[in-house]
């Protein structure tokens, strides 16, 4: 069977459906998966196992027979769990097919192959009776069905229909319950990954402003949520309005309820201020007593120690719809809304009592002005990056000249408003492609500076681009950011080379390239956690999970080319082990080249320390002397700790010794590396050997 997958092309900057071997999916789930994160996991682990022992006590000591029913079991963990501590028998239900088998294979190699079944359904699907699935209905209700924000893996319809058909009423379950926390807070920086702030350019008649449209100013967003690891944002960087509260707790033994529903709280801010931001985490009780809590709960609220890293479980960022001022000791009502899926806020003034709860009705918020669908959280923040801001106009200040005639090609990008302030000739032409999105939301952008009739957007493709288009006129600056939405890693924002290329007839002999070139730069690293997300775990609490770390391993190397990924940096603490290295030039000036680039090299290492594998990133040579880096800003101490850029998802490629071996060793002085760029894919390719 042949499935479809869409992936961004690099040389056309468009996503495509590539037909694929049905496997590559597959390869793709678990490779990228959370499992060896979860597996990885003490914390959550010796809770669960603690929770469940409880469990299977408490109905062993009322005489019953304990029958456990684990929804999502994954590697079989938590039933393995249950059948240890005495359960007398565990259904296993695993909705996705390779997960479901490799629990069949642990579940064996463990030898639970006669008190554990693996049913490979989806809950919903699975049927109670002599006949069915289940002989009978379950007495404890195991299950860990959670992502960030509690219910966004559907938890909650799950719960509530295994309640109805598939556990025993007056079921145990573990966990008992789950709490959702939430605190509001000022911060600028996370606000600015939400509203664009306004930009100051210096133009030839005095100071002009690019100010955001009002449709975006009032757009309430959307409600996905914004999972971050809290835990690296420092306190500078946020004022605190107000102490945790609770938004809900949800009892999983009782019946559930997935219907959406509001809650509110009375708030009393600790301190004035604008409320902009919702900060939220939860926990989970594994026992009714609550004396086994494990939580998301951030490093100020948190005095414990026994902080334990994880990726599969971080906090949530909302954003409210609009900043409001609050005032110290002055009664706030917060509201949280649900729907099966997923969670949105809103403030409101507390306007005296006798208000009726059930009154409270917000509806899901639907973004009225396109950028919050077109922009992620790390692009709007790279707009508001003033100093990014600067490099930019500073560099256009120095290419344009009074009669340029000049061409943008970034998506969604406001490069042209700056060129325009800072003097091109009267028209700018700007193309957009397909996606008429782009064209709605920089049109509005447009409207709300009066630059409508100043800037043409042409909407077309490089490649169809005709003198018709440019008015017969030549381009003398052509500039992009550059910026691709399809983008994954770093160097698919190359697509500017592509589409430079393809417009190269449409260009004046001297035309000026802005960016006039790209580099690849490259570290090797050790991190503080994020290398758990791709090492093997081998036992898990005394269970052998070997065949699920065989499984990964196996997807990584999946056609024998193992792939780097992307990863927000800032949001990973890692040490340089090397210098930061120069490998790859692209030269915009000239077209793409008919044969591969290709470097070979080595790295010395300069520090002691596990390697755990390579970082890459760009680099855009604007102008002779100004970049912009999207990767290592600094490395800011002597122990080699790094600095990225917030903005920019850096590409990591993991170290076999990483995926292959539990104990990683210290390693030799140099690594070795081969990097090569396929100018016929737009991918790069590369191999490290230590
Ligand atoms: N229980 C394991 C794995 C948890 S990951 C552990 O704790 O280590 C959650 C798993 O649940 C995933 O493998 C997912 O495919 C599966 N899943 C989610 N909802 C499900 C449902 N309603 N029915 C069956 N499987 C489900």
């Amino acid at each position: 069977m042949k499935t479809f997958c869409g992936r961004a092309n690099p040389t056309t900057g468009a996503m495509e459906w590539l037909e694929e071997d049905e496997n590559y999916d597959y390869h793709q789930e678990i490779a990228r998966s959370r499992y060896a994160d979860m597996l990885h996991d003490k914390d959550r682990n010796t809770k669960y196992y603690q929770g469940i022992r409880a469990a299977v006590s408490r109905v062993k000591e009322r005489g019953e027979k304990a029958i456990v029913l684990d929804i999502g079991t994954g590697t079989g963990l938590l039933s393995m769990m249950a059948a240890s501590a005495g359960a007398d028998f565990c259904y296993a239900v695993e909705v996705f097919k390779p997960m479901a088998n490799a629990a069949v294979k642990i579940v064996e190699k463990n030898g639970f192959r006669d008190k554990i079944k693996v049913i490979n359904k989806h809950s919903t699907e699975v049927t109670v009776g002599p006949d069915g699935d289940m002989q009978c209905r379950a007495n404890i209700l195991v299950t860990e069905l959670f992502d960030t924000e509690l219910i966004g893996e559907g938890a909650l319809p799950t719960y509530e229909h295994a309640h109805k058909f598939l556990v025993e009423e007056g079921c145990e379950a573990v966990p008992h319950r789950a709490t959702v926390y939430a605190q509001l807070v000022e911060s600028k920086r996370m606000w600015s990954w939400n509203k664009f702030f306004p930009v100051r350019v210096g133009a030839e008649d005095g100071e002009k402003t690019i100010v955001s449209p009002s449709e975006m100013e009032n757009c309430p967003g959307v409600p996905s949520v914004c999972d971050i690891q809290l835990n690296q944002m420092p306190l500078s960087d946020f004022t605190i309005l107000s102490d945790v509260v609770t938004v809900f707790s949800v009892d999983f033994s009782k019946p559930v309820r997935s219907a959406s529903t509001c809650y509110r709280v009375q708030l009393e801010p600790v301190k004035s201020g604008k409320a902009q931001i919702v900060l939220s985490w939860w926990d989970i009780d594994m026992d009714p007593s609550g004396m086994i809590n494990c939580t998301m709960a951030p490093y100020w609220v948190k005095s414990t120690s026994d902080f334990q890293w994880r990726d599969h479980w971080m906090q949530c960022v909302y954003f409210l719809p609009n900043e409001e001022p609050v005032l110290q000791g002055e009664s706030v009502h917060l509201t949280a809304c649900r729907d099966e899926y997923s969670l949105w806020y809103k403030l409101q003034k507390a306007r005296g009592e006798g208000e009726n709860k059930a009154d409270v009705r917000v509806e899901s918020p639907v973004c009225r002005c396109q950028a919050h669908l077109l922009w992620n959280r790390p692009r709007f923040g790279q707009l508001n990056d003033q100093n990014r801001t600067r490099q930019y106009i500073k560099s256009l200040m120095k290419v344009l000249e009074t009669d340029s005639v000049c061409l943008c090609i970034s998506d969604g990008s406001l490069l042209p408003m700056l060129a325009h302030y800072r003097g091109a000739k009267q028209v700018l032409y700007f193309f957009l492609f397909f996606w008429s999105l782009h064209f709605s939301l920089i049109f509005l952008f447009f409207k709300a500076n009066h630059l409508e009739d100043k800037i043409k957007i042409i909407e077309t493709r490089p490649e169809l681009l005709t003198a018709s288009h440019l008015e017969d006129k030549k381009i003398s600056v052509l500039v992009g950011e550059p910026f691709f939405t399809t983008s994954l890693l770093p160097w698919h924002n190359l697509y500017f080379w592509y589409a430079r290329t393809a417009v190269t007839s449409h260009l004046t002999g001297s035309a000026t390239i802005l960016p006039q070139s790209a580099s690849l730069h490259m570290m090797v690293v050790e991190f503080q956690d994020l290398w758990r997300i791709r090492s093997p775990c081998g036992i898990c609490e005394g269970f052998d999970v070997r065949t699920m770390d065989d499984m990964i391993k196996n997807s990584l190397n999946f056609r024998e080319s193992k792939e780097a990924e992307p990863h927000p940096l800032w949001e990973y603490p890692c040490k340089s082990l090397s210098d930061p290295q120069e490998v790859l030039t692209f030269d915009f000036r000239k077209t793409v080249p008919q044969h591969s680039l290709s470097t070979e090299g080595s790295v010395n290492l300069l520090r002691k320390g596990k390697c755990h594998g390579a970082v890459l990133w760009m680099e855009y040579h604007l102008v002779a002397d100004i970049s912009v880096n999207t990767g290592l800003l600094q490395i800011s101490n002597e122990k080699g700790n790094c600095e990225w850029n917030p903005h920019c998802k850096q590409a990591v490629y993991f170290f076999s010794s990483v995926i292959e071996s539990e104990t990683l060793s210290d390693v030799p002085s140099a690594v070795m590396y081969a990097i090569n760029f396929d100018p016929k894919t737009g991918e790069i390719a590369m191999d490290f050997k230590l």
